[in-house]
């Protein structure tokens, strides 16, 4: 069996705590390599030896820092075979959704070419009489990011672009069930020619976590996972001095307006509810109709569709349209919370309970499920499923559905269906909700946009990538500046206004 290591340094290194985790193959449930988890110790000497390399690599020009960008880029694409295969053997999506996951990555590495003018500060020529001020962004110095299974390349490449080419230095604590893609991903980023020791991989669970909120030297946190673990990060890494910003779980409604075009939304969220098998932040798990009309069309158009639907391993080729879920455990919840949903009234239309694929017995494939007539009481409503269960949520008007949408705890993304432009733009409008789709089921922003949530899905001020994630990893400085021949004046101890 394979033994998984740290990065540190520029190399891999072996775990010294002598605890690991398993990390298994979903589709067969088989233990394939296992994963050290970092002791404190193992975490803080990582993070000292990062904030030494950050010294030197934080004052490289921000130009030659893009230019490592640039070969990234590059080294991704070249090697986008091998990391798809290595992501779907441990995440168990399928190939064309790895793909998916390293290719919005890689655009964020491709922004964050922009350094250098992201990076370009503020200047007021003749502030006062002899006086210019101007403003500069400078690296924090060592960041660290704690990163969920379900994007594995996605997310840490979100995280560690922005912060490295800001010039700081990066600790990735990746998930502990799907560590490889991450541990591939700092071997391209010293082939791009990133220095050693400016990105630092440490594996991990709760101890390398806690050890990371608690080290005075690590400045920045960013966190994407479950909004229990959010929660706890964004409280004890805020008490302990840092920046944080931590996105958590969601409960994504999609509306369907008596006028939309019904095929086009049951196209929508067959994709958006059982893509990845469901275990996307922003997933579709609600589908709200407006009217017994609609809602009664839209079931009838969304069951044939379901039961197409083709679930199996990523090895069985381009044909599959999603793979199991990510552990035992997780399948295990899943389906407790399916049978919660039937004890609780609601009307399971498409049962995927007995789902069951010849030779992979052991695997943690779940098939589609499909509940009609959910109410806001019951579990499958109130929680985060995180797997192939739609719920659908008959509204009578447009105002109960978006009250649905408003009331429910999180609020990371939301859709309208519909084909009248007041209705869409009163529901942007309106809406407390982060990212929003007016016809697009996953409204997952681009690069050069921002992406975060609201309510319970996100904690912090500022979103990821984009330019907010520019201001997250810097600080400005602001410097006012008069030189000798500017001074006429003697000691003035007002508090002036600029003249
Ligand atoms: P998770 O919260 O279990 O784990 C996330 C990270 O936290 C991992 O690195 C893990 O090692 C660490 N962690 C887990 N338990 C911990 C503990 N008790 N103390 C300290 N650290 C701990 O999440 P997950 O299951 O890996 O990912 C799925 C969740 O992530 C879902 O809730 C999903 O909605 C959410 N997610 C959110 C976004 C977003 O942008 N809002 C994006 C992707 C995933």
């Amino acid at each position: 069996m394979q033994e998984l290591s740290h990065w540190i340094n520029g190399k891999h290194v072996k775990g010294s705590s002598g605890r690991f985790a398993d990390v298994f193959n979903p589709a067969t449930g088989e233990v394939q390599a296992r994963v050290p988890l970092a002791s404190k110790a193992e975490l803080d000497a990582a993070v000292a030896d990062a904030a030494r390399a950050q010294v030197k690599w934080g004052a490289t020009n921000p130009q030659r820092r893009a230019r490592v960008m640039m070969a990234f880029v590059q080294l991704l694409n070249r090697d986008m075979d091998k990391l798809a295969e290595a992501l779907s053997r441990e995440h168990g999506k399928t190939i064309p959704d790895a793909k998916g996951d390293i290719q919005r990555g890689l655009e964020v590495i491709e922004y964050c070419i922009g350094a250098p003018q992201l990076l370009k500060g503020e200047f007021t020529d003749s502030a006062g009489p002899g006086i210019d001020m101007y403003s500069m962004r400078q690296p924090l110095g060592v960041a660290a990011g704690i990163t969920p299974f379900n994007f594995p390349a996605m997310i840490p490449l979100w995280k560690m672009g922005p912060a490295l080419a800001c010039g700081n230095a990066f600790i990735l604590k990746p998930s502990e069930r799907d560590p490889s893609v991450p541990l591939m991903l700092a071997e391209l980023m010293q082939e791009a020619g990133l220095p050693d020791g400016v990105l630092q991989v440490v594996n991990g669970d709760k101890e390398a976590v806690d050890a990371i909120l608690d080290n005075p030297t690590i400045a920045a946190i960013g966190f994407v996972g479950s909004t229990p673990i959010a929660e706890y990060i964004y409280g004890r890494g805020c008490s302990n001095g840092k920046r944080v910003q931590c996105f958590g779980g969601a409960k994504n409604h999609m509306i369907i307006m008596p006028d939309a075009d019904l095929d086009l939304a049951a196209d929508a969220l067959v994709g958006a509810g059982y893509g990845a098998a469901g275990e996307r932040c922003m997933a579709i798990s609600v589908a709200v109709p407006v009217g017994e009309e609609t809602a009664n069309a839209l079931i009838a158009k969304l069951i044939p569709r379901i039961e197409k639907l083709k679930v199996g391993p990523y090895t069985a080729g381009n044909d599959i349209d999603y793979g199991p879920v990510v552990t035992a455990a997780a399948k295990a919840n899943i389906l407790r919370l399916v049978e919660t949903g039937i004890a609780q009234g609601a009307e399971l239309v498409v049962d995927g309970r007995n789902f069951a694929l010849q030779g992979y017995e052991n695997g943690y494939f779940i098939g589609p499920h499909l509940f009609d007539h959910v109410t806001t009481d019951m579990d499958i409503y109130r929680k985060e499923i995180f797997g192939p269960v739609l719920s659908c949520v008959r509204a009578k008007t447009y105002e109960e559905a978006i009250g649905y949408a408003m009331d429910h705890e999180y609020g990371n993304g939301t859709a309208i269906f519909t084909r009248d432009g007041d209705t869409a733009r009163d529901f942007a409008h309106r809406i407390n909700v982060g990212m929003i789709g007016i016809n697009v089921p996953i409204p997952v922003p681009l690069a050069y946009h921002t992406f975060g949530g609201w309510k319970k899905s996100g904690f912090g001020d500022l979103n990821q990538h984009g330019p907010d994630s520019f201001r997250f990893y810097t600080r400005t400085k602001t410097i006012t500046s008069r030189w000798p021949s500017g001074i006429k004046e003697g000691a003035s101890l007002n508090f002036k206004p600029m003249e």
